[in-house]
């Protein structure tokens, strides 16, 4: 999985097709994840104590994974990634300008 939480990713398909964000959680067992602010979805809240009049929120729902990329700061778009071993770490680069994506 080259996806992890705090990665910043690029939607390539679906609604929100080019929008960024920041990833909230992985859901390894579905290959999905949820991204901040993708895939938003209207969610109607009943009344209740803490929300005594109901309401309308937006709520970010999940993602397939195949629908995300890896973001790349240098390159300045979504990019596709190849691992490397450097010393006993596995590293994420960027296939095009070899920007580490673990610090
Ligand atoms: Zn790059």
């Amino acid at each position: 999985m080259n996806i992890r939480r705090n990665d910043i990713v690029v939607a390539v398909r679906g609604r929100d097709k080019g929008k960024q964000g920041k990833v909230l959680q992985v859901i390894v067992e579905k290959r999905r994840a949820v991204v901040e602010g993708l895939n938003l979805v209207t969610k109607h809240l009943r009344k209740s104590q803490d929300n005594p009049k109901g309401g309308i929120i937006k709520k970010e729902s999940s993602i397939a994974m195949a629908n995300l990329m890896l973001y790349c700061p240098q390159c300045k778009k979504a990019v596709r990634v190849k691992r490397v071993t450097e010393g006993d770490k596995r590293v994420r680069k960027c296939k095009k300008c070899g920007h580490a994506f673990e610090a």
